[in-house]
């Protein structure tokens, strides 16, 4: 007989994947659709947003949500967390303020206090009392003085070596230092890749693309819907529709109405001559959109930056946002953005955009004039339910009968989602009630960082990226 699946799931991002593996370590069958060769392989993240200090103008509830999210997703996926800290400040010429940055940290460093008081295990972002520092112009002029620490352990340290770098006058006081990881996505779709072949719960389809769905919920058959591919037809009874900025396209196959933008954005690669020490994440605060947007430089392994600026010549598009119209229709991208999707980028705007980039850094990092270009940029596009752009929070929705829509915005919401929807299948009936609550996903933990460290590195490579950006700086035995 046929086989029929409890659960389909489109799209093998990491929201998808996550689903899958969640559902596997309940024993609940799945099969996994993703286009691409290999999953993980959408939008880039490289940024663990535990604590959402990113973003000046989200509110305290977003903040709690990403620190909560961050540090379950971190103890999910220890393999991809880069330890290192991140430097956070606001230019002089910026309308943000330095006292409204520090009380959300002190709010955020009671909510740790409390999830860690709720399960010791949480206490994975250092001590609460270590979550951030803040540093005085005279402390900075005192540590500005003293040698860079080619390998800094303590706060005082990362800030010594980064303060060494940066211009520090052009910025408000006191600057920060908080414990916001670096995420690795090659590392953690390494991993998922690994658990889910090897799981029996999940058929993993990669490089299969999803051409249609069959919506069979009214036809009291054994299953609810059939899942088209070019060259089969899959049955399952319920369908999470998790394949990213496509999401409204099935939604609106079944005639599902959903306001939601869509954001194209790129980080860009580049190359720094070796410095003395390895420094933290670096954030100078700026109006997003704004030619003053945020800059923001990722240090990765061997010299390789990251680098993101917040204005439409950087990270951001000319009309790179775009809203669905009317009532909830698909929202779509202009015909050049389409080709960067798809086809990728031509050698001259890499050059261009990675140059502005690069020059965007130099304005408090003097040093950095000397980088050059690295490699593609990381690029990619996104979801945000609703039209609010600044919105960072997004989860999962259950529009009908055996349908869950995930729209997530950070990469940390995987696992809220993967556990509502879990939930959900049991209040349908899909599956019997589960009485356990697992705190571990045995599968994931199966796999040894000598496979991850392999296959993260094999997977850069095929995406064409620098094989360094696969490692961490701050490598786990
Ligand atoms: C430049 C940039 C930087 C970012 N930085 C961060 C960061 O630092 N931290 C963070 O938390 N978040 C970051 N994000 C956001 C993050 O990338 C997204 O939140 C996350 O990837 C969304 O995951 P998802 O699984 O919902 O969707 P996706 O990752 O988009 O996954 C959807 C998958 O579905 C597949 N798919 C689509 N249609 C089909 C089909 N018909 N058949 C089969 N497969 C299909 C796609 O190939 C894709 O793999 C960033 C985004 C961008 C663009």
């Amino acid at each position: 007989m046929e086989r029929i699946y409890n659960v389909g799931i489109i799209g093998g991002g990491i929201s998808g994947v996550v689903t899958a593996l969640q559902l596997a370590n309940y024993g609940v069958d799945s099969i996994l659709f993703e286009q691409e060769s290999s999953v993980v392989n959408g939008p880039p993240f490289c940024h663990l947003h535990a604590g959402g200090n990113l973003y000046p103008d989200i509110s305290d509830e977003q903040c709690r949500i990403l620190l909560k999210q961050s540090i379950e997703m971190a103890r999910l996926f220890p393999q991809s967390i880069d330890e290192r800290p991140t430097f956070i400040s606001i230019p002089k010429s910026e309308k943000y303020e330095v006292g409204t940055i520090l009380k959300r940290l002190d709010m955020l460093v009671a909510y740790y206090k409390s999830l860690i008081e709720e399960d010791p295990l949480n206490e994975i972002l250092g001590a609460p009392q270590d979550y951030y520092r803040a540093y005085s112009e005279d402390d900075l002029t005192a540590l500005s003085k003293q040698p860079s620490v080619k390998h800094p352990k303590t706060a005082d340290e990362w800030m010594c070596n980064a303060i060494q770098l940066i211009d520090y006058k052009k910025l408000k006081t006191p600057v920060i230092l908080v414990q916001e990881y670096g995420w690795n996505l090659f590392r953690l779709a390494a991993q998922a890749q690994l658990a889910l072949e090897k799981s029996e719960k999940c058929n993993l389809k990669t490089s299969t693309n999803v051409t249609d769905i069959k919506d069979a919920r009214d036809l009291n058959l054994d299953y609810n819907w059939e899942i088209h591919t070019q060259v089969a037809v899959y049955k399952v009874r319920y369908l999470v529709n998790s394949s990213g900025f496509n999401t409204g396209q099935f939604d609106e196959s079944l005639q599902l109405k959903r306001e939601r933008l869509i954001e194209f954005k790129a980080a860009y690669v580049s190359k720094w001559q070796p410095i003395t020490g390895l420094i933290p994440e670096l954030i100078f605060h700026g109006e997003r959109g704004t030619p003053h947007g945020m800059a923001q430089l990722t240090p990765y392994c061997d010299d390789y930056y990251q680098i993101h600026g917040m204005t439409k010549d950087i990270t951001l598009f000319e009309n790179g946002l775009v809203q669905s119209k009317g009532k909830g229709g698909l929202p779509k991208f202009n015909k050049d953005i389409k080709e960067k999707l798809n086809r990728g980028w031509n050698d001259s705007e890499i050059i261009n955009r990675t140059e502005k980039a690069i020059a965007f850094v130099e304005g408090f990092v003097p040093s950095f004039k000397s980088a050059s270009v690295g490699g593609p940029p990381l690029y990619g596009a996104q979801q945000i339910s609703g039209d609010d752009p600044n919105l960072r929070v997004g989860e999962v929705s259950f529009p009908s009968k055996s349908y869950a829509r995930s729209e997530i915005i950070k990469a940390s919401s995987a696992l809220t989602v993967a556990n509502q929807i879990l939930h959900k299948i049991q209040e349908e009936a899909i599956i019997p009630t589960i009485q356990t609550e697992l705190k571990q996903n045995q599968l994931l933990n199966s796999i040894s960082k000598q496979a991850i460290d392999a296959l993260a590195s094999a997977l850069a490579i095929e995406r064409g990226y620098p094989e360094a950006l696969s490692r961490l700086l701050i490598d786990k035995d």
